[in-house]
């Protein structure tokens, strides 16, 4: 698949003042794109569309160059201490993705070009956590590589992340564009992580984003530039076969690594949820999904601010953590688990 390119981008104007507002800007100018400009990343009410489905899609393909005035990061992770705010939005169309409700009606991609504020912050955080390390998961409301092409600001975070002491900077991606990144002086003290999942899984579910093997490839690539490595199996999802399926996963993963000496490979896994409202969403933005959202076959776990989620019931989920750990062992057997949930 072709590196995301946006069909139609804002400016707020006072990403104009950095560097990397005014180089996008002339980037776009010379793509001849159509650029508007508006007075608030937040606030963009004239996207083109004649309903909220075309609104949507239209929003999928739509970037916002804009200014990050919060710079009180998110701790909503459990692979991190802090989010690090480099942009919000995806071009992906994952049916299941959480972002659809988190981000509510503003679906559109938003970069921020104010660098130097969110590193100065990030050294904050660091400083007062030192002498213990300090991560940060920068994917926790974007895909951030499937952007990074044109921005490099993730490029430059993995290259700030890399000289400090205390920092460790981690993210994770369904997109095999990766080349930009190879040569930057990460340190190790970045985690590059990808998400991988079933044949059903990848098929059904995540249009929009690049190929199992696209990703498989791109990962080899960033294993021999010497990143820490990861996967996340995400969401693990119980479909028809769902044991060959997963079994399958594991082969392939462990044939396309063959060969390559990964010190320190990471798994995190997590089965597929939802909540009410998001249910609702999908079905909107999604109507011909195949996910499976059926809250009897499911599991009431309370979740924080009133909003719970459907998970898979006990036994299912010790069922699906059990197969799956057993593939790992089985194909991988030096690496590390961090997490079920
Ligand atoms: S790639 Fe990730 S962030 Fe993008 S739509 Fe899919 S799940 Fe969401």
């Amino acid at each position: 698949m072709e590196p995301f390119m946006p069909q139609l981008v804002y400016f707020e104007p006072r990403a104009l003042e950095y560097p990397l507002g005014r180089e996008l800007k002339e980037k776009f100018e010379k793509l001849n794109l159509e650029i508007r400009e508006t007075t608030s990343h937040n606030q963009i009410r004239d996207l083109p569309g004649d309903n909220e489905n075309q609104k949507y899609r239209n929003a999928k393909s739509t970037l916002v160059v804009g200014i990050r005035k919060t710079l009180k990061f998110d701790t909503s992770k459990p692979s991190a201490e802090y989010a690090i705010p480099l942009a919000t939005g995806c071009m992906g169309h994952c049916h299941y993705c959480y972002l659809q409700t988190t981000l509510g009606s503003k679906p559109y991609i938003r970069t921020y070009v104010n660098l130097d504020d969110i590193f100065d912050q990030a050294l904050k955080y660091m400083d007062e956590r030192k002498p213990e390390i300090t991560r940060f998961e920068a994917a926790c409301t974007s895909d951030i590589v499937g952007l990074d092409h044109l921005t490099h600001s993730l490029k430059k975070t993995i290259e700030f992340i890399g000289q400090s002491e205390f920092g460790r900077l981690r993210f994770v991606t369904k997109f095999h564009h990766v080349d930009h990144l190879l040569n930057a002086n990460h340190n190790g003290k970045t985690r590059f992580r990808f998400s991988v999942n079933s044949r059903y899984v990848i098929k059904n579910f995540e249009p929009g984003t690049s190929s199992f093997e696209d990703r498989l490839s791109a990962a080899r690539k960033v294993a021999k530039a010497k990143y820490p490595l990861g996967f996340i199996v995400a969401p693990i999802y119980l479909h028809e076969d769902w044991k060959e399926g997963y079994r399958e996963l594991f082969e392939r993963l462990s044939g396309e690594l063959a060969g390559l000496e990964i010190p320190d490979l990471t798994f995190e896994l997590i089965q597929h949820r939802f909540t009410k409202p998001a249910k609702n969403v999908i079905a909107k933005r999604y109507p011909k999904t195949k996910l499976e959202m059926d809250e009897e076959k499911r599991k009431y776990k309370w979740g924080r601010y009133g909003i719970g989620k459907y998970v898979y019931p006990t036994e299912e989920a010790n069922e699906l953590e059990t197969t799956i750990r057993q593939y790992i062992n089985e194909y991988f057997p030096n690496a590390v688990i961090e997490y079920f949930t």
